[in-house]
């Protein structure tokens, strides 16, 4: 990740209005709604204001750190 990556309205990964978003394979979401714990694939950080998605991350430990306390993006 680069901190420098901003959105149109000027919001970078690391500001409030920027929040994570877990995102899963088919398989993945599948399982997520039979009610199974499921590993997200990859991160999104996501811009509120505009919707823009200013930054991703496949990392594993990128993936831990969010993985339980995200929204899921679909
Ligand atoms: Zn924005």
């Amino acid at each position: 990740m680069k901190a420098e990556k901003r959105c149109k309205c000027g919001n970078s990964v690391g500001d409030p209005m920027v929040t994570a978003k877990t995102r899963y394979t088919k398989g993945g979401y599948f399982w997520l709604s039979m009610g199974f714990s499921s590993k997200p694939t990859e991160v999104v950080f996501q811009c509120q204001k505009c919707g823009e998605i200013i930054d991703s991350s496949t990392e594993e430990f990128i993936i831990e750190k969010y993985r339980y306390n995200s929204d899921i993006i679909k």
